[in-house]
This record gives C-alpha cells, sequence and structure tokens, in this order.
C-alpha cells in the first residue's frame, strides 16, 4: 500500500421528506471526525452526501402539500446548509438523486447487470388503487389483520400482534390514499437476481472479508459480518427493483411507465455526487486534496487504490451488504472497502419521542447558542467501532463537557500561560510525558472510530499534565523567585497542551483553530503533533477559548413548546390540554349533525367533503381529514357530533363550515387510526350536545 489512501466516504442519504434530526447529525459527527483524522495524515479524501429525494412517500407528501416533488425535495434541500455548517460538518459536497448524474449511472449499472444476465422480468399480481389510478406500496393499504383481527393495520405487517403477512391476506383491505377498496392487478416487474450462485458466492465472500483491500480491515464489523451469514442460511430471494407509473423515480430505459425502486438508485447517490463534486472541478482544487491530480471521476474509481468507505446506521444494513455491493461488482464497478455500522441515538435511555419532549431538536441546540463542539465531543465521547447505540443524557453532558473539555484540558492554556513570561517557551522535559506514545495510540483509535476510547486516554493524559503543574505548585514557586522553573514547568504543560489540541482537532475542529492561534503554531496535523514547538516559541496573548455549559442551557433544550404544558403522562400517551373553566368549555357549541351527504375530494388524499344536517334547515359543508379512515359511503347517513360555531374556514378546496369529532392519537404516522363520534340512538340533528 502507497503511504497516500485515497478515500471516497458517504454518510446515509437522509430522505428528503423532513429534516435532520438528532440521529443524521451523530453520524455526520461520526463520519467527520473519521475523515478531519484522515486528512490529518495526509490522506486524499472526497467526502461527499446527497439528498434520497425518490420514492412514494415523497411523491404523495408533495401531492398533499399542492407542490411538484421537485419543488418539494428543494425546499427541503435548501434547509441542510444550516445544520451542516452549524456541527462543522464539512462534507466537499451535497448532491441530490434526482439529478442528471444518478440518472445516467443508474440507468448505466441496470443496463450492465442486464447484459449480465442479472435482471429477470415477472409478472406480479399487486394492489391497485382505482380512484387514484396507482399501484399501492405496501404502507399504503390497510385493513383487518388476518391473525388479530385488529382493524387499520398496515399492508406489511400488524401493529398490535407483530404478525408480518401481505397485503393480499389483509380482511377487507382499502387504499389508506382514497379509501377506495383496491383491486389486483396484474404487472410486470424487474427483479435483480440476487439468488443466482455466482452472485450469492461473491457476497459470501465479500461479506466476511477480514483483510478489505489490504488495509488489515474487515470489510463489515464482526457483528454485521454474522449477521450477513445467518441471511445466507435464511436464502437469498431476487429483488423487485422496478415501480409502475405515476412514481417519482428514474425511469427504467427501454421500459415506459417502469421506474427504479427508491431503493435501487438511492446509493447510486453516492456515486452521482462524488461525480458531481469532480465535475464542478473542486475535487482537483480542494485545498486538502494534497496531490493534485487530473483525474477524472471515472479515472479515480477505476484506480484499484481507491477506497470506498460508507458510513451507516443499523436499520440499513440489508441494502448496504447485500444489494448495493452485488449491484456494483455485477456492472463491473468497485466495491465498498469498508461498510461501518453504528446504532440508534436513545435520550436517557429512551428512543425519541417529540410528544414525549425528549427529542433533541438540532437547530433548537443551535438557536440557544450551545456550542455545536460541545455535542461533537459528547458524542464521540460515546461512541465506539461496535454497532451500539448512544445515549444522549443531559447531566452526563454537563459533567463531561464543564469537567472534562473544560476543566482538564482548556485549564491547562490559561493556568499555565501566566508563569511563561512574555509567552516565551523556556527549554523542559518534552518527552517525559510520552506525547509520542500518545499521539500513536489516539491515531490507531480513531482510524478504527473507537472514539470514546480516545477521549478517554486523552482526558487521562491531561490529568496527567495538570498533576504535574499542580504538585509543581508554579504560583509557588514564583513567590518564592524561582520564576524560571516556574516557566520550564509551565513551558512543558504548553507543549502538552499543544499535543492534546492536536489529538482532540478531528473532533473539536474550531476550538482547535482557536488553539493554534493562542500557541502561534503552524496547522497541528499527525506529522507535527507530536513536535515540540521548541525553546524560544512565542505563544500569543490567551483568551478565553470555551464558556462552560449553562444548565439553563440544558433545560430549555428540553423544554416542551407552552402549549403543551403542564406535562402530565395519561393512558394513550398524549398529555392532557391545561385546565380550562366550564365557561370555556360553553363558548364551544357542540351539536348532533347528520351526513347527508359524503364524498372524496379531488386533489386530496386526506380530506373527505361531508354535507351536514344540524337542524338549520340549510346544510353546512365540512372538510374532514378522516379519509384514510372511512369510505365515503359508509358515512352517508350516519350522525355525528360537530362544532356548530367554528369561525368557518377556507381551504384549498372550499369553505368548512365546522368540524366534526373524531379520536385518535397525536402521532398517526405511529399510531394510525381515526374514530368518528357517533352519538347513541334517539339523539336528532340540531340537539347541543354539553
Ligand atoms: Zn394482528
Amino acid at each position: 500500500m502507497s503511504s497516500q489512501r485515497k478515500l471516497f466516504v458517504t454518510t446515509a442519504l437522509p430522505y428528503a421528506n423532513g429534516k435532520f434530526h438528532i440521529g443524521h447529525i451523530m453520524e455526520y459527527i461520526q463520519a467527520d471526525i473519521w475523515v478531519r483524522h484522515q486528512r490529518m495524515q495526509g490522506h486524499m479524501v472526497h467526502f461527499v452526501g446527497a439528498d434520497d429525494a425518490h420514492g412514494a412517500p415523497i411523491m404523495i407528501a408533495a401531492e398533499n402539500a399542492g407542490v411538484s416533488p421537485q419543488e418539494f425535495v428543494g425546499a427541503i434541500a435548501a434547509g441542510r446548509k444550516q445544520y451542516l455548517d452549524g456541527f462543522h460538518i464539512q462534507f466537499d459536497n451535497w448532491h441530490s438523486t434526482d439529478s442528471a448524474e444518478n440518472t445516467e449511472l443508474a440507468q448505466g449499472i441496470y443496463q450492465q447487470l442486464k447484459t449480465n444476465g442479472l435482471i429477470a422480468t415477472r409478472t406480479i399480481e399487486q394492489f391497485y388503487d382505482p380512484v387514484k389510478g396507482m399501484f399501492l406500496p405496501d404502507r399504503y393499504i390497510k385493513g383487518e389483520c388476518p391473525t388479530c383481527h385488529a382493524k387499520d393495520q398496515y399492508g406489511d405487517a400488524c401493529e398490535v400482534c407483530s404478525s408480518v403477512y401481505s397485503p393480499t391476506q389483509l380482511i377487507n383491505p382499502y387504499s389508506a390514499l382514497t379509501g377506495a377498496t383496491p383491486e389486483l392487478r396484474s404487472s410486470d416487474h424487474f427483479f435483480f437476481k440476487l439468488s443466482d450462485p455466482q452472485v450469492v458466492e461473491f457476497l459470501k465472500t465479500w461479506t466476511q472479508d477480514k483483510n478489505a483491500d489490504g488495509t488489515g480491515l474487515p470489510r463489515l464489523q464482526p457483528e454485521m459480518a454474522k449477521k450477513a451469514s445467518e441471511w445466507f442460511e435464511a436464502g437469498m430471494a431476487d429483488w423487485d427493483i422496478s415501480r409502475d407509473a405515476p412514481y417519482f423515480g428514474i425511469e427504467i430505459p427501454d421500459a415506459p411507465g417502469k421506474y427504479f425502486y427508491v431503493w435501487l438508485d438511492a446509493p447510486i447517490g453516492y456515486l452521482a455526487s462524488l461525480k458531481n463534486h469532480f465535475d464542478k472541478g473542486q475535487a482537483r482544487e480542494h485545498w486538502h486534496a494534497p496531490s493534485r491530480t487530473s483525474a477524472s471521476f471515472d479515472d479515480f474509481l477505476a484506480d484499484p487504490g481507491v477506497e470506498q468507505v460508507h458510513f451507516i446506521g443499523k436499520d440499513i444494513v440489508y441494502f448496504h451488504t447485500l444489494f448495493w455491493p452485488a449491484m456494483l461488482k455485477f456492472s463491473g464497478r468497485k466495491t465498498p472497502s469498508q461498510v461501518n455500522v453504528h446504532g440508534f441515538i436513545t435520550v436517557s435511555g429512551e428512543k425519541m419521542s417529540k410528544s414525549r419532549g425528549t427529542g433533541i431538536d438540532p437547530l433548537k441546540y443551535l438557536s440557544l447558542g450551545m456550542n455545536p463542539e460541545w455535542l461533537r465531543y459528547y458524542i464521540a465521547a460515546k461512541l465506539n467501532g461496535k454497532v451500539e447505540d448512544v445515549d444522549f443524557n443531559p447531566d452526563d453532558f454537563v459533567a463531561r463537557v464543564n469537567a472534562d473539555l473544560i476543566g482538564k484540558y482548556v485549564n491547562i492554556a490559561s493556568r499555565a500561560v501566566k508563569f511563561v513570561p512574555g509567552g516565551k517557551l523556556v527549554a523542559g522535559e518534552f518527552a517525559q510525558l510520552k506525547p509520542v506514545q500518545l499521539v500513536e495510540s489516539i491515531k490507531h483509535l480513531l482510524e478504527t472510530r473507537e472514539y470514546g476510547k480516545a477521549l478517554r486516554e486523552i482526558m487521562a493524559f491531561a490529568d496527567e499534565v495538570n498533576l504535574r503543574f499542580d504538585s509543581a505548585a508554579p504560583w509557588k514557586l514564583a513567590k518564592e523567585g524561582k520564576g524560571a522553573q516556574a516557566a520550564q514547568v509551565c513551558s512543558e504543560c504548553l507543549e502538552m497542551f499543544k499535543v492534546l489540541t492536536a489529538c482532540l482537532k478531528p473532533v473539536l475542529p474550531e476550538l482547535a483553530k482557536q488553539a493554534e492561534a493562542f500557541l502561534q503554531c503552524a496547522p497541528l496535523d499527525w506529522s507535527n503533533a507530536a513536535l515540540p514547538l521548541g525553546e524560544g516559541h512565542q505563544v500569543g496573548d490567551y483568551k478565553h477559548l470555551m464558556q462552560r455549559v449553562d444548565v439553563k442551557q440544558i433545560d430549555a433544550l428540553f423544554e416542551l413548546p407552552p402549549e403543551a404544558a403542564p406535562a402530565k403522562q395519561v393512558p394513550g400517551g398524549e398529555e392532557l390540554a391545561p385546565t380550562i373553566s366550564i365557561d370555556d368549555f360553553a363558548k364551544i357549541d357542540l351539536r348532533i349533525a347528520r351526513i347527508v351527504n359524503c364524498e372524496s375530494v379531488e386533489g386530496s388524499t386526506k380530506l373527505l367533503r361531508l354535507t351536514l344536517d344540524v337542524g338549520e334547515g340549510q346544510t353546512r359543508n365540512v372538510f374532514s381529514g378522516i379519509a384514510s379512515a372511512y369510505k365515503p359511503e359508509d358515512l352517508v347517513g350516519k350522525l355525528t357530533v360537530m362544532v356548530a360555531n367554528l369561525a368557518p374556514r377556507k381551504m384549498k378546496f372550499g369553505i368548512s363550515e365546522g368540524m366534526v369529532l373524531a379520536a385518535g392519537h397525536a402521532d398517526e404516522k405511529a399510531q394510525p387510526g381515526i374514530y368518528i363520534l357517533n352519538p347513541w340512538p334517539g339523539a336528532q340533528p340540531g340537539m347541543r350536545v354539553r
């Protein structure tokens, strides 16, 4: 292996239907630290990301928002930069799977797989929504669970009894988009022949490779390699890679009306972003590419020395360790050198939940003026090379930042510089604390993503430096007229501060920059990390390097929005609204209403249009977001309860003159089901509910 590595590094592509959450930020921090470590080594790195823009959920979300899918993902993409810049995540390029590069690459890879005989065509039967005019993904079909008979279960699995089935097994299936009864229709689909013996043989070797590309490192973590062999034992099934129009995606060549399934073109987005990066010329001009090359995207990937490294979460391992390497291999491309899998992030031991107020909103974190490097430090302190979940514990966060990072590391500089006259370092016992060994150990730990261990070693070293300072008591020496001795000890401490700064630099790039300015040294990297600044080196004036975490900031970070207070858990998981008086309640005029007509709303998958008789001698028009739960014809003639004195509201589809009452969970996605109220027999339209 040549001494300079050439690395192509990616993080998983976020689905472009929502903002970044703390889990994304954790992954980017993990990868960014690794990349910065490689660059400090002098290696060439191209670190790219992109939005995963295709698929039915985005197509439907865009439709509901009344915009084109391109506009929808464009708006999401425009929000990405503030997070990445905010947390010092230094991608070289950010692109989209909805791009010319990705179309060209995906179609090319498909053609090569086809030429190699690995694409099969099969006719499959699938549910079709006759109202919407589209085949329904499993998640958009609901019905009664065939096992436990729970109502309103998704087409792939029951959330009540956890049984797994196919949508055709549902009892009384209906489309979650329109409420229509789906019809079974047949369609030709394309399959990637993952069960082909040559593919299986390749994957068996590839996933178990203990010395990938001669790096001496396994391609997959041991627990992931084990997982892969379990999958092989269970047997490989061919992979359905096509979807029928209407679909937001990339068209399949020579197959009108057929699109690639989003998971086919999503990982190809890694290559598309890299290509876009090369084509922009940045890859050649970038400051951290030490040897400028005139290589093109194709040359770069054809170079056998180039290592392709992916950082992903444990939920998408199947795609990245089976589908993706097989697609690359059998289309004649480079396969990944490492797939580094991490766990999820929990908060105080619980899975994040917005309704319970335990989530951490990354933008809120920044807007509270919290230092992004606190979070980088804390997340790094919790990460290791295994597939383990990371827990954010607020008390632990405060302790680690204030006691370790600031108490142990930052304070060395402020304490020591006072006793070095004029900031001019004097000769000392530089090697006594073994900085060379520290640097070598930290390099190894960062390389293997053992960040937590690395930070523990760094802090143990800082403890030794502080101990040296305290036992020498330079403040006493200075008073006793032994200023030269004080200067010597403190010069050593500043030298060690410099070594520590280099070791922390991949985790804390901005703090390191400020420390370098104070030390008046060249930018620190692994080649100069353990070298002394030397006798006579002049350091600058000390300026405060980092604030402590204020506990009030943590409280504010976890504070619920005011309307959700007081936080009180009730059965059903949703907090009670604040207390109101009987007079407040009396302001709401609830009436029995007869649904005289009900119809679906063209252009909306959520709403039904209700015509209500409230005993006024004329009917009212009310829109209600219950289309996922009821078919229009099932509601006609039924009684329900409405808010009769709600101010009329102008909506996209007309004016809504009231609201019908229905029960449901706050997070309808996580816990689906809407239940309209229905009075006991005898109630008459117009009666007041009190
Ligand atoms: Zn069930």
